[in-house]
């Protein structure tokens, strides 16, 4: 071979030494990221239970008072709303045939024939907390789509994630928030449905014990509740909260009406939850009942649970319709803005949804600080018959 090839292909296996070192590298590292995604995720900050799980009970005492107490301020990480299960779904099919955490880099030295490529692995995931070019190009189609406002950043923020689970949820993915392979190749195919083609919102769903929502029913038409909720009009717990639309915005307007009359301070603590959501504060309160209870069967902490807090897929938060209103700081009943919410929520659409008299139809305690949008309409009726939603949908069937 002449001494000019020979230097050639030294150099490209250097190359092509230096490209799978790259590559494991990358692979490691996302190995780690995940990893680290688990460990982050798993212990679920006690006080998302706040109003659903602040009733956590003493097992033989009477239904315990919800005291929502003052909760530590958690600044939430990315990973913290990574449902991991999901990631792996969409990041791991382009690997369909391999271990995706296997040598990835000696798959591409062997069908390479070109140069490897010089940084990102061949699948671009994106997610909350990213920043950069590709992060531009998914809100700009997520803008000309109807599912973002304002201009592209390049900042994979809360509104961004909000923007991508609602085009996911219309698009019929896994509305996780994660901009993986199939995702990124829909909203770039000009193919996608638009925000314009979201379903028409179902207020009157009905989520209860006996009627469990799918684990994949995501609302169709969810928004961030900062970017219609002003910061000096209610405070958002949890950055990146999302709810209904139409809900929101009477929430707006019903938060306007009690301010102007001197009621503020509002906290919105939870809205929507997703099915996984929920399912994570069941076992979190099931491994509080073996922690504090080490003689108690798995059945057992599992009944004493289902007490207070609801099973995934019955819960109303996952409809997009449901709030949970508190005041930062402060037990919630017995405040002002308890009292104007259950005497003027329904002339804003919203019905208080778990009451002391109607549990044995609802099937859970009453929550004071949970209120429920179902329509003017609805709520008008509901409120003068003092009936549950449960007893309006059996009235108008
Ligand atoms: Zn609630």
């Amino acid at each position: 071979m002449p001494p000019k090839k020979k230097k050639k292909r030294r150099r490209n296996a250097a190359l092509l030494q230096t490209g799978r070192v790259l590559l494991t590298l990358a692979s490691i590292c996302v190995v780690v990221g995940i990893c680290a995604g688990i460990s982050s995720f798993m212990p679920a900050p006690a006080d998302r239970l706040e109003a659903t799980a602040t009733a956590v009970p003493t097992p033989n005492g009477p239904t315990p008072v919800p005291t929502p107490t003052p909760v530590p301020t958690i600044t939430p990480t990315p990973a913290e709303f990574v449902p991991f299960g999901t990631v792996l779904s969409e990041t791991a099919s382009p690997f369909a045939d391999i271990s995706p955490f296997t040598d990835v880099a000696a798959s591409y030295a062997e069908t390479e024939s070109t140069p490897l490529p010089e940084a990102s692995p061949a699948v671009t995931v994106l997610r909350k907390g990213m920043k950069g070019e590709e992060v531009v190009r998914l809100q700009n189609a997520l803008i000309s789509l109807g599912f973002l406002s304002g201009e592209a950043d390049g900042d994979f923020g809360n509104m961004t994630h909000s923007a991508l689970v609602a085009f996911q949820a219309v698009n019929h993915l896994t509305a996780d928030g994660i901009a993986g392979e199939k995702t990124l190749s829909l909203i770039y195919s000009g193919n996608a449905l638009t925000v314009n083609d979201a379903p028409d919102t179902d207020f009157l769903i009905l989520a209860n014990r006996t009627h469990p929502l799918d684990v994949s029913y995501v609302p169709p038409n969810l928004v961030d509740l900062s970017s219609v909720l002003p910061s000096d009009l209610v405070k958002i717990k949890y950055k990146g909260t999302m709810a209904d639309r139409t809900a929101t915005q009477a929430m707006k307007e019903m938060l306007s009406a009690a301010v102007s009359q001197g009621i503020g301070k509002w906290q919105i603590s939870s809205a929507y939850r997703n099915y996984k959501d929920q399912q994570k504060l069941v076992d979190n309160s099931v491994a509080t009942y073996q922690r504090n209870h080490p003689d108690w069967s798995k059945k057992k902490c599992l009944s004493a649970t289902y007490n207070t807090v609801a099973p995934a897929g019955t819960s109303e938060h996952q409809t997009g319709l449901a709030f949970d209103m508190t005041v930062p700081g402060v037990s919630f009943t017995g405040t002002d803005q308890q009292k104007w919410l259950h005497a003027h929520c329904h002339e804003y659409g919203f019905i208080v949804r778990y009451t002391e008299e109607k549990q044995s139809i609802t099937g859970f305690i009453a929550e004071s600080w949970h209120v429920r949008y179902v329509g003017k309409d609805a709520a008008a009726i509901i409120v003068k018959n003092k009936w549950c939603l449960e007893e309006y949908l059996d009235a108008l069937h």
